[in-house]
């Protein structure tokens, strides 16, 4: 819990940090707002990752310093896990560590020494700007910058039902510290490069929907990413295009990420809880947004996923009846 975690940070000196593979905006906001916070204690601190931040969030205070490793190489008195479900996310060995694990995932596993966890956070990035406070140190532009990062992606923009007032009440502390929302947004959402946009114009062509029309699915082939040249984190955003048509309440993107191996993300409306359908395939994630890997041909893995979407908005049709 947070007092525990402020206890640690007072008696103790030489912290890693760490998030998931493929970080995001929240793992990597996150991340960087605590070590800023971290920095202004005046406590020796790195954060490591497997891998390497995505060009949208390049321009993030310290991005430049992450060191991209795939093992822990030295020694620290404590590794924060930041924003993962389980310790196998980050993708890097954490067995001998003293891990304090922060995450706001309702299924969280307790793998951590430590574990904060807080589900009503919209995003890990409100957690760190409470640390903030509990650790007593002023949030200067740089933890403001990487916090706003965490709040703005992980809520996609102030759509998703985590937004809460406390999202907001956060947020505009953050725009008073010296945040630009305008500039930081368009950082992110508006500095992306053409391939995103031919890969789009081929995914885009791939999608379907069942009779009903509110399960609707799409394909990424390996052979698409290789002739746009799209880079790997070109695909982020895809999976939210067919939820936006009304009728639509729950949409899978099945991405080729190796012959025969599918990184998968899910997005839902309202209580369809599609986390559930992750899990069922080793994944995770949240009620509205969640991911898995699937393997087998592209016939079976639709069919192995579709029923369940279908099922997950019959329950959620059931329970607002
Ligand atoms: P995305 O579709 O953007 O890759 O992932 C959406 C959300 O699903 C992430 O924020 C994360 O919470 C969760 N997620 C994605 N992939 C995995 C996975 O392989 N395992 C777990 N536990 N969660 C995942
Ligand atoms: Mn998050």
């Amino acid at each position: 819990m947070l007092s525990q975690v402020v206890e640690l940070i007072e008696h103790k000196h030489r912290f890693a940090i760490t998030s998931h593979v493929r970080p995001d905006g929240d793992s990597l906001g996150s991340s960087l707002g605590l070590y800023w916070l971290l920095r202004a204690l005046d406590k020796d601190v790195e954060v490591i990752m497997r891998d390497a931040a995505p060009h949208a969030y390049q321009q993030l205070p310290g991005a430049d310093l992450i060191r991209v490793t795939p093992a822990i190489d030295r020694e620290y008195d404590g590794v924060f896990v930041i924003e993962c479900s389980d310790i196998d996310r980050p993708g890097i060995d954490l067995e001998k560590q003293f891990v304090i694990n922060i995450d706001h995932h309702t299924s969280t596993v307790l793998f951590g020494t430590i574990n904060w966890i807080d589900s009503t956070a919209s995003a890990v990035g409100e957690m760190i700007y409470n640390l903030c406070k509990a650790t007593g140190v002023r949030p200067t532009v740089e933890i403001a910058e990487c916090v706003y990062t965490a709040l703005l992606t992980d809520t996609g923009s102030f759509h998703y039902s985590n937004t809460s007032e406390r999202t907001f009440k956060i947020a505009s502390e953050l725009v008073r510290t010296g945040v630009r929302p305008a500039k930081t947004a368009e950082a992110i959402y508006g500095n992306y490069q053409w391939p995103k946009i031919e890969l789009l114009g081929q995914v885009l062509s791939t999608a379907k929907r069942d009779e009903s029309g509110r399960i609707a699915w799409m394909r990424q082939t390996l052979e698409m990413q290789q002739q746009t040249k799209a880079c790997e984190e070109d695909t982020d955003g895809f999976v939210n295009l067919p939820l936006t048509v009304g009728d639509v309440y729950a949409v899978a993107l099945f991405k080729e990420c190796s012959p025969g191996v599918y990184r998968t993300s899910l997005r839902s409306k309202g209580e369809v809880n599609v986390a559930k359908v992750a899990e069922q395939f080793g994944g995770g994630g949240h009620r509205n947004a969640a991911g898995c890997t699937l393997k087998g041909t592209w016939d079976e893995i639709e069919n192995q996923v579709v029923p369940l979407l279908q099922d997950a908005v019959k329950r959620a049709n059931g329970s607002r009846d």
